[in-house]
């Protein structure tokens, strides 16, 4: 892993921010490595459609927090994460609201607590002022886990309404510059589940280097959001398909050399600022 730094003095220097919070789960076991305190920030410009939290698609509501408040929070339970625990922030889309994670991170670095990144990379840019800001934020985040929802863009179109090429941008970016990631598919029947963009999808991960990707993760499609889009009134477009079975998952992990990754390296956060 590149040995990262950065200036404690850019976190000193700026007003504390408002990040617009979902929720907060104390004791993440799936969100990055080790145990982590993961905070779900509000709002998402996607609509995949097997989405399980579309109560965390609107803007700017939620519990307001400041990064200093959720740090205090996150430092109650800082004796579990051991060597390789800290926070995660995940969405929602956790880059609308990047002034406010790169406001978190820089306080946690400054605090030497590991920091973990979820994103689906839609609001990627290399426009300024996002990508000024995205690249302080690469500089304060230990690893991404980068979900790609489609490895076709006009097929990720349909399933998310936005197409990919901005997030495999992202995804080179972080190649180019060795911050870690874990890459996550979510496998969807009649939607990402057939063999020949999994295929295409494994060959696209093989070309990122290997020092990069910690870990290929299928995540099989569940049913359980579907009461929340009942409740929400928002037509739900995946009435009717079911999870895959065991042996697709199983097929996807093949096409997608999940087994290649996992496990590539030990993982251990940067070190203190
Ligand atoms: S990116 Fe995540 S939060 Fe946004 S719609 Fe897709 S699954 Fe839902």
């Amino acid at each position: 892993m590149e040995n990262k730094q950065v200036s404690t003095t850019q976190a000193a220097a700026k007003e504390p921010l408002i990040g617009y919070v979902h929720s907060i789960e104390t004791f993440g076991s799936v969100d990055g490595p080790g145990i982590r305190y993961v905070a779900f920030l509000q709002g998402c410009h996607m609509r995949c459609q097997y989405c399980h939290n579309p109560d965390t698609w609107k803007l700017n509501v939620g519990d307001q927090m400041t990064a200093d408040e959720i740090l205090e929070d996150a430092a109650k339970y800082r004796a579990f994460w051991g060597k390789t625990g800290g926070i995660t922030v995940s969405g929602g889309e956790s880059l609308v609201q990047i002034d406010f994670i790169l406001d978190l991170f820089e306080k946690a670095k400054a605090m030497n607590i590991s920091t973990c990144l979820d994103t689906s990379g839609q609001p990627f840019t290399r426009e300024q002022p996002f990508f000024d800001k995205f690249e302080r934020l690469m500089k304060v985040t230990d690893i991404s886990l980068v979900d790609i929802k489609h490895i076709d863009s006009a097929k990720h179109k349909q399933l998310t309404q936005y197409g990919n090429e901005n997030i495999l941008d992202m995804i080179q970016y972080m190649a180019q510059h060795h911050d870690d990631m874990w890459i996550r598919h979510v496998l969807v029947p009649q939607r990402t589940d057939y063999d020949e963009d999994l295929k295409k999808l494994g060959d696209y991960i093989a070309k990122i280097p290997n020092d990069v990707v910690q870990k290929v993760e299928v995540l099989p499609y569940h049913t359980l959001g579907v009461k929340k889009y009942h409740e929400m009134k928002i037509k739900y477009r995946l009435e009717g398909i079911e999870s895959p079975t065991q042996d697709r998952v199983a097929n996807a992990e093949k096409l997608l050399h999940t087994a290649d990754y996992n496990g590539y390296k030990t993982w251990m956060p940067l070190p203190k600022l």
